[in-house]
């Protein structure tokens, strides 16, 4: 079902000499490879081997989908016993269009006169990607190994929900053999001086509703309530009554809690085949961010409720139905978010704990057992995550280096007398 293809000591024949220095010169680089999610990887694959090879940090790629390499960078530590340090990105972006009005062409990387790197993917997250890099070569250059090993993962298809990278990755023996004792992923830029960090994300689950009902000319009149479009009305009155209370509830949401709210959009609507012929089969699709106090199996028999409501011959298909993840706790008896708040002291940063609206990799890593972080150092930054003019300034960029730099030291330098509990008690579920 799963195959896996292991590529060891891959190197691309790049001249180490070739890698740039500057970091933002080496994020250039990578935003102008057009990662589009299912677009052919190998020129990442390629750009990071030669950055491994650079470093003499062994890359291991895996395959659990043709076309979709998951990538494995290595800095041993001086225990590698010790729980291990995960740093994940992912490699892939979402569409891009120059004709939709970008200012500048969003694989070029063009950075003006101010410092804004702009390109799909600055924010969303190949920025951070390098961030990670550059702080452990320059660790690495001042001739400090660090206490625990420390992994840079690489996913091909976050953007579509993991199913070829994260999902299948996080069971593997090679996942378990890594001994990740803290995971740390993306955040997300805020147009103010903080920077948030993500503790829990919200489960998605996206659903397919197809209404039939009786066809016929155009200018037959059947009952409403007999037509797919009828039923189809009766499923979006339904569902928008219930996002309607729900966006009341986010509304009281602080910026730190989007779980106390579902979100439900309907972002698909589908039917018909002739202006004069009334369809036979109408379909709508929906995209719902459950809040994290929601119980999955009360959701989901309200869900099927109202699908019953509709009328006969209403079918539910569930396109993604993700379980509900556990939370890492922010609390300082948290060795991994004690290491965290440390940094942010040395570096001077305010970070906010947070739950987002949106979800990210990370969902599918604390979902597995083991605690998660996700933080991408952009305050006082737009947020402009898959966004037409997707940028971000360099000296924000290099200002996140030190600050990963700090956190990755810290994080890797905890004692190991600290984390003798199990990893799972750094979780915790808010449902139950
Ligand atoms: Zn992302």
């Amino acid at each position: 079902m799963i195959s896996v293809v292991l590529v060891c000591g891959l190197f691309a024949a790049v001249l180490t000499e070739d890698i740039p220095s500057d970091p933002v010169e080496l994020l250039r680089q990578y935003v102008q490879i057009n990662t589009t999610t299912g677009n052919d990887l190998s020129p990442a694959v390629e750009f990071w081997t030669a950055l491994a090879e650079a470093e003499g940090v062994p890359i291991t790629q895996y395959e659990f989908e043709e076309g979709y390499p998951v990538l494995v960078l290595k800095w041993e530590g001086a225990d590698p016993s010790l729980d291990a340090i995960m740093l994940n990105s992912h490699m892939d972006v979402v569409p891009a269009d120059e004709a939709d009005g970008w200012t500048y062409p969003p694989f070029e990387a063009f950075m003006t006169d101010e410092g804004d790197i702009y390109g799909r993917g600055t924010q969303d997250m190949k920025s951070v990607a390098i961030q990670y890099y550059d702080a452990l070569r320059r660790i690495k250059a001042n001739n400090v190994t660090l206490l625990r090993t420390v992994y840079m993962t690489l996913m091909p298809d976050e953007e579509i929900g993991g199913e070829y990278g994260m999902i299948p990755f996080v069971n593997t023996t090679a996942f378990y053999n890594m001994n990740v004792g803290i995971e740390l992923d993306e955040g997300t830029s805020y147009d103010i001086p903080i920077i948030p960090v993500f503790y829990q994300d919200k489960s998605v689950w996206q659903i397919q509703v197809d209404c039939y009902g009786v066809a016929g000319h155009g200018s037959t009149f059947p009952a409403t309530n007999s037509t797919a479009t009828g039923k189809c009305r009766n499923v979006i009155d339904i569902i928008l009554a219930y996002r309607d209370e729900q966006y009341e509830l986010s509304t009281q949401a602080t910026i730190a809690d989007a779980g106390i709210y579902t979100s439900v959009n309907l972002n698909k609507l589908n039917g018909g085949t002739a202006n004069n012929v009334l369809p036979n089969h109408v379909s709508l699709t929906f995209d719902m961010r459950l809040g994290t106090r929601v119980k999955e199996s009360e959701f989901q028999a309200m869900v099927e409720s109202w699908i019953a409501q509709a009328g006969d011959n209403v079918t539910l298909t569930y396109i993604s139905k993700n379980k509900q993840s556990p939370a890492t706790r922010v609390s300082l008896d948290n060795p991994y978010w004690a290491a965290i708040v440390a940094a942010a002291v040395e570096q001077k940063i305010l970070i906010l704990p947070i739950v987002p609206p949106g979800s990210t990799d990370a969902r599918h890593v604390r979902s597995e057992g083991t605690p998660a972080f996700g933080f991408s150092p952009m305050p006082n930054t737009p947020l402009l995550l898959h966004s037409v003019d997707e940028h971000l300034n360099a000296q924000t960029f290099l200002d996140g280096i030190n600050i990963y730099q700090q956190i990755i030291t810290n994080l890797a330098s905890i004692p190991g007398s600290l984390t003798t509990a199990s990893k799972s008690s750094y979780l915790y579920s808010t449902v139950e």
